[in-house]
């Protein structure tokens, strides 16, 4: 506490002038100078750790934000395998996370990563919805198919003879039931061919050249058929070697 070396008045606290007669209190100044100057001593080291945390929360938001739109590039390429995506979203919430507790902003890099990852993930969603009523449609069409080929095989019933149409029905209900060469993804099977010929050598028949495309192969393969007479006639095996009819 102060008085006005003038007037004697007392001066209020924090300051260094009479109110009354507005002298200067020599001893208040530098009572206050020293007050300001201990403040900003025990400031300082605390104002130069909140810049150092300030700038490691700023690289940890630009690291994330980083990843976020790397992933998010990525993304669109991995539109079946929506890994990046994921990886996106998370390196842009963590980004997100890491701004809020560090009070910088969110860059930019991290919300264009974040939107092509959403988008990216869109299209994985469209995509594999695609595929679900791709092969919905496919196992629907090899059914009726099968019913149809059921249906001409039991008109042939126990006939010893193995004419072409009746080969070729007996070889394509086969190949759609057992798969092919390892393949039995049957629904993938396309542009089914019976173009060979029957040789029949008594009780059993061979027919080479039954070509088709399968979805393990990008050309079309060639499937041999061998058929058997039993009560009547049915397929035996498919394969690519020969039926071994002998002479
Ligand atoms: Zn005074």
């Amino acid at each position: 506490m102060y008085t006005c070396e003038r007037c004697g008045a007392i001066l209020a606290a924090n300051t260094d002038q009479c109110a009354y007669c507005g002298t200067v209190s020599a001893a208040a100044r530098r009572q206050l100078q020293a007050d300001a100057a201990r403040q900003q001593a025990v400031a300082a080291p605390i104002i130069a750790q909140q810049a150092i945390a300030r700038r490691v929360a700023q690289m940890n938001v630009e690291q994330a934000a980083g990843r976020s739109l790397m992933w998010g590039v990525l993304s669109p390429f991995f539109v079946c395998l929506p890994f990046p995506s994921v990886l996106a979203v998370l390196a842009h919430n963590r980004a997100r996370r890491l701004a809020k507790e560090g009070g910088v902003e969110l860059p930019t890099r991290a919300k264009v990563g974040y939107w092509l990852a959403l988008v990216s993930g869109l299209g994985f969603v469209v995509c594999f919805v695609a595929i679900c009523v791709s092969v919905y449609h496919d196992d629907q069409r090899v059914d009726a198919r099968k019913v149809e080929l059921a249906k001409i095989i039991a008109a042939k019933g126990t006939t010893p003879v193995l004419d072409h149409d009746f080969a070729c029905a007996l070889a394509e209900k086969s190949l759609l039931t057992d798969g092919f060469a390892g393949s039995t993804d049957t629904g993938s099977f396309r542009e089914l061919e019976c173009a060979g010929s029957v040789r029949i050598l008594k009780e059993r028949a061979e027919m080479t050249d039954f070509k088709l495309r399968t979805s393990s192969s990008s050309d079309k393969v060639t499937a041999t058929i061998c058929f058997k007479h039993g009560n009547s006639w049915f397929v035996e095996r498919t394969g690519t070697t020969s039926c071994d009819l002998g002479q």
